[in-house]
């Protein structure tokens, strides 16, 4: 019979101090949130936004204004921590990546501090949020892809900018442990989508954006919608938060998955249009489409090939798509009426 997989919960003591960079973030900021629900005593969030714009702030965790791309300040970020999980980075969806590769490159500074850090405050484990951008973007041209695997990622034509900064820092992740003896773990995160992420602004992802422009048409009375790309055609598999911060931790906690690249993503795959129908479906209403064919649009497949963590966890990302979209949308739509009724609500600015 298979063990249950370890998790924070069945490994450390409530007063172990764990360290979550990106904090203020989509990810970060639920990812604190479990470990504050699960009891324990000691967590250090840290975002470089300033914390009235955090996403999500949890009451009794100590929360820290720090730039983790600065040496010093990942010193102090990493002070005593049994457990560091960096989740920090300058990202976004296509609209961002694709027009901010700088940006997305100078978030290596941001792995190699906290890299030596961590190793240096002597952590006991080590986590680095990866992306499914790291594969080889030659074996994704077509709609219908063949999901992809592991070992995908060589010979190595990540995406550019961004995938090429997650596939350094994986390396950099690797060699620490392999001479340092430092226990990292990574995973590759296929789109990830939920409550308390970003809906405007410019960093949004297409689940997000989705929803915000089905929300819009609905209330402004002018039911069309422009979608991103020549059409609806291309594939994506998006996965709700909930799984994403489970699969964190699952990931952490195995010692099989020591500085082994691993997918974390749902294997339901969709294309654009068929996302917009869910969307509309969920909203109730039907829109009239328009493509724009010069907006970004990456890649024109992308699916996850789950073989290796179902082997390896006994557990896959499992919420449905439409389950998660539900809640997502129900979010942004409190979101879209507070903001007009000029509340503060979730947003990035850049
Ligand atoms: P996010 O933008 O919501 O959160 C990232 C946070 O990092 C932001 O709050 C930002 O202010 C903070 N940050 C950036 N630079 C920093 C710095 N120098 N010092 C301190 N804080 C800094 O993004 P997210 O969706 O929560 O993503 C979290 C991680 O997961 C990132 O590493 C991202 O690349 C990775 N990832 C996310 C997805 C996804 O679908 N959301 C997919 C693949 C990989």
């Amino acid at each position: 019979m298979k063990q249950e997989p370890r998790t924070a919960e069945s490994t450390l003591d409530k007063d172990d101090l764990i360290v979550v960079t990106g904090a203020g973030g989509f990810i970060g900021g639920a990812l604190t949130r479990r470990f504050h629900g699960q009891g324990f005593a000691r967590i250090r969030a840290i975002d470089k936004k300033p914390l009235i714009d955090w996403y999500q702030k949890v009451p009794g965790v100590e929360s820290l204004c720090l730039d983790v791309s600065e040496r010093n300040n990942c010193v102090r970020a990493c002070e005593g921590a049994v457990e560091v999980y960096n989740l920090a980075a300058d990202m976004g969806g296509m609209g961002f990546i694709e027009r901010f590769r700088v940006e997305c490159l100078r978030s290596i500074l941001i792995n190699t501090h906290m890299l030596e850090a961590a190793y240096r405050a002597g952590a006991r484990r080590y986590f680095f949020s990866s992306s499914a951008c790291v594969y080889n973007t030659d074996l994704q041209k077509d709609p219908n892809v063949r999901a992809l695997k592991e070992s995908d990622a060589y010979p190595a034509m990540a995406e550019r900018g961004y995938g090429w900064e997650k596939l350094l820092s994986e390396m950099f992740c690797q060699e620490y442990w392999a001479e340092r003896g430092l226990e990292t773990h990574f995973a590759r995160f296929h789109n990830a989508y939920g409550p308390h992420g970003t809906w405007d602004g410019g960093r949004e992802k297409a689940p997000a954006a989705i929803c915000r422009k089905v929300i819009e048409a609905k209330d402004t009375g002018k039911h069309q919608i422009i979608i991103w790309g020549a059409d609806g055609t291309r594939t994506r598999s998006f996965m709700y938060i909930d799984d994403c911060v489970k699969g964190i931790d699952l990931i952490m906690h195995c010692d099989d998955l020591i500085a082994t690249p691993i997918n974390l993503g749902t294997s339901e795959l969709v294309s654009v249009d068929e996302l917009v129908s869910i969307i509309e479906n969920i909203g109730g209403v039907k829109l009239k489409r328009t493509y724009d064919p010069n907006a970004p649009k990456g890649v024109a497949g992308r699916n996850s090939d789950n073989t290796m963590i179902k082997r390896i966890l006994n557990w896959e990302p499992g919420t449905r798509l439409r389950d998660g979209l539900a809640v997502t949308y129900a979010w942004i739509e409190q979101q879209y009426f507070d903001r007009k009724a000029g509340k503060r609500t979730v947003r990035d600015t850049w």
